[in-house]
């Protein structure tokens, strides 16, 4: 997913390279969190860790195709694939920019394997965006219903790959999905005390809490979705892991262009990358889907191609006339889509409405009628009036604002929380 109903600032991390770099097979952790003498060392963490991902890469039906950004977390699926009746046999990666550092991660990775490899080349992220019918952004709208600007971002990505999976005749296509929702990938999560991660990790770990778009849009397609870090055994493995299993401060074993060797690097996923050593993508540090294959430059794209003025004098006629707070050049783009698709102008006209407040909000009300998410019900997003699809989320999935209601999220300090146990 884009991160299901996460802070939107913060969960991006760009301190990755554009260099691929081997990896040290061992690695000595410096990380001083004092651990109870009982608890399973690290060491014993990452044998159970790799046990239930094999377990999990182990499906009732052969998986054919790999969604490859190359990151560390679709490294170890196909790494770990020989050792599984997976069945892999080919690969897809997207990417916007000569400068996306997907690609040479993800070309080292099929080459070991021999799978056939397809990279996707777009002469530049707006290609993908492009507002026309039946494009494939009018397709993650339609199918997500969404106009937040990082869902769509990544569900670009994900959904031009899926069509390419398609044309080349896959049937069931892997994916990376909720490591790092599970595992502590982003970085944002690197400031949390010991106890609040846990919760963090918990609270999505619970069903149908984490939203990926690739299920939908493969579903769209006539595809199937394989997520092996969704599998039972890995949640249930995540859920006993501490902070210190998790993130850890360690001499950078990969230095980069922009780094020296043996400066102190902090990693999330500690225990992934403990557990599958001979990862290719093994220190590769994190980049979310959007900067990894270079959709990251969008926001920035907008502002350039678009008067502000106009901008301006859209988000008044907007909030105006449809009660919807628009937030940029981006998300003006994307509601526009979104207003194609699903509003039905017809019900009732906004003249007259200064006098008749419950003309408007009958108008308000049906005007998204087609898009099936009630709007101005008992708990409505403040920035669009769409519902808010959890009571414990802040976030709105259909705008993409946070937080979404009055007051703000509770601070969630419990007592304990400093105890990495
Ligand atoms: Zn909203």
């Amino acid at each position: 997913m884009a991160p299901p109903k996460l802070p939107p600032k913060g969960n991006t991390d760009s301190e990755d390279s554009e260099d691929a770099v081997d990896t040290p097979t061992t690695m000595a952790s410096t990380d001083t969190t004092a651990l109870p003498s009982s608890s399973p060392s690290l060491a014993e963490k990452a044998q159970r860790c790799r046990a239930a991902l094999i377990t999990a890469l182990s499906p009732s039906e052969p998986v054919d195709t790999i969604l490859l950004s190359g990151g560390l977390d679709t490294s170890i699926i196909a790494d770990l694939a020989p050792l599984t009746h997976l069945g892999l046999k080919q690969a897809v990666t997207v990417v916007c920019t000569p400068t996306a550092p997907d690609e040479a991660y993800a070309r080292a990775i099929a080459e070991k394997h021999s799978l056939k490899h397809t990279v996707v080349r777009c002469d530049d992220p707006m290609s993908l965006v492009g507002d026309e019918e039946g494009g494939t952004l009018e397709t993650c709208v339609r199918v997500l219903k969404t106009f937040d600007p990082m869902e769509l971002r990544n569900a670009v990505v994900v959904a031009r790959a899926l069509v390419e999976c398609k044309r080349m005749g896959a049937k069931v296509v892997a994916t990376g999905d909720a490591a790092d929702e599970l595992f502590a990938g982003y970085s944002f999560l690197q400031g949390l005390s010991p106890g609040k991660l846990k919760r963090w990790i918990a609270r999505l770990s619970r069903p149908s809490v984490m939203r990926f778009c690739a299920g939908p849009l493969a579903a769209h397609l006539g595809l199937k979705v394989f997520q092996p870090f969704l599998a039972p055994p890995v949640i249930d493995f995540a859920l006993t892991c501490r902070r210190s299993d998790l993130i850890r401060s360690i001499p950078n074993p990969a230095p980069t262009k922009d780094t020296t060797p043996g400066e102190m690097t902090t990693f999330g996923k500690y225990v992934l990358r403990e557990a599958v050593p001979e990862a290719y993508s093994r220190w590769r540090r994190k980049d979310p889907i959007e900067v990894g294959s270079g959709t990251t430059t969008l926001p920035k794209l907008f502002e350039e191609h678009t008067d502000p003025a106009f901008v301006e004098a859209e988000k008044a006629r907007i909030l105006r006339e449809d009660g919807v707070t628009i937030r940029d050049a981006e998300h003006l783009h994307y509601y526009g889509v979104f207003r194609r698709v699903f509003a039905s102008d017809g019900a009732a006209s906004a003249e007259n409405e200064d006098q008749d407040m419950d003309a408007r909000q009958y108008r308000l009300k049906a005007l998204f009628a087609k898009c099936g998410i009630e709007r101005y019900g008992d708990d409505p997003c403040l920035e669009c009036g769409f519902q808010i699809d959890r009571l414990d989320s802040w976030f709105c999935v259909t705008c993409g604002a946070w937080p979404a209601r009055t007051g703000s999220p509770e601070g969630d300090v419990q007592e304990g929380d400093d105890l990495d146990e």
